[in-house]
């Protein structure tokens, strides 16, 4: 039996090899597309945040997936209504992950793909920062659900740093109100039940539709508008590129799925840039 073992052990590794050495010719086709491109737009979702140690909503490990109830503090009509919600979402924020983050070498290859000139727009369904940090041009950053570094009043309008909501926060005040007319505040996010600001959603399919390559980074494309903005490229003759550790349902119109851990592919394929 011993032969027979040893047989399926090296096939087994033959077919491993196999599969790693066509995921390295992938990522080398890749290269030459983005060294050939001359605009470049770029989706970012959670999965590149997850490696910076920020863990997503939807995944196996997600914070929705392990507490639904948790799902409830982005929901504005129930953040509207209940006071206790919002005294825990805004523990919950003093809490968050993002302020100790760093940005990982997937959101450094972005900076030096847009360095080398051939970055149309960074749309990103994170709410994090970590590109802007990263040193990514505030200009060039879309971000698709808002910011969690910004606070916005649901009465006025009124934006402050959530530095200076969280300061608060510590000093006592367990519901920060408005310092303008008293409303609501809320992290600068787009919550469930509030609508996309429409000048960022246009922004986006813009950068999808004056891209001649469209790399989808870490996200499961499901939720729109990212869901919309790869078909949005496609349409107008973009190469697609997705980079996402689990199947989306744009694996089978894509011209190349790299299925390896976002900050270990994306450096090896802007390497070749200058
Ligand atoms: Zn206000």
């Amino acid at each position: 039996m011993q032969p027979n073992h040893a047989t399926q052990a090296d096939t087994q590794a033959d077919t491993q090899a196999d599969a790693q050495a066509d995921a390295q010719a992938d990522a080398a086709f890749v290269a030459a597309w983005l060294t050939d491109a001359t605009a470049v737009t770029v989706l970012t979702g959670a999965g590149i945040s997850t490696e910076s140690g920020i863990p997503d909503f939807r995944g196996p490990q997600g914070l929705w997936t392990r507490d639904p109830a948790a799902q409830r503090l982005s929901s504005l009509p129930d953040y509207v209504a209940e006071p206790q919600l919002r005294r825990r979402a805004w523990q919950s924020r003093r809490q968050h992950p993002a302020w100790s983050a760093e940005p990982n070498a997937g959101h450094q290859a972005l900076v030096t793909l847009e360095r080398s000139g051939r970055l149309r727009g960074l749309l990103t369904q994170n709410i994090d920062g970590l590109h802007q940090r990263a040193g990514s041009a505030p200009t060039t950053v879309i971000e698709l659900h808002g910011t969690i570094w910004e606070v916005e009043c649901l009465g006025c309008g009124d934006r402050q740093p959530m530095t200076t909501a969280l300061a608060r926060v510590d000093d006592g005040e367990d519901d920060p109100a408005c310092l303008r007319c008293g409303g609501i505040l809320k992290s600068a996010t787009v919550s469930f039940g509030q609508p996309l600001d429409p000048d960022v959603i246009r922004a986006a399919e813009r950068a999808a539709r004056e891209c001649d390559l469209f790399l989808a980074v870490g996200t499961s494309l499901t939720v729109f508008p990212a869901a919309a903005l790869p078909r949005v490229a496609v349409g107008n003759g973009a190469r697609l590129v997705i980079v996402n550790a689990e199947p989306t349902s744009y694996d089978g119109i894509a011209n190349a799925v790299l299925r390896e851990p976002i900050g270990g592919v994306l450096p090896r394929l802007v390497a070749g840039l200058r």
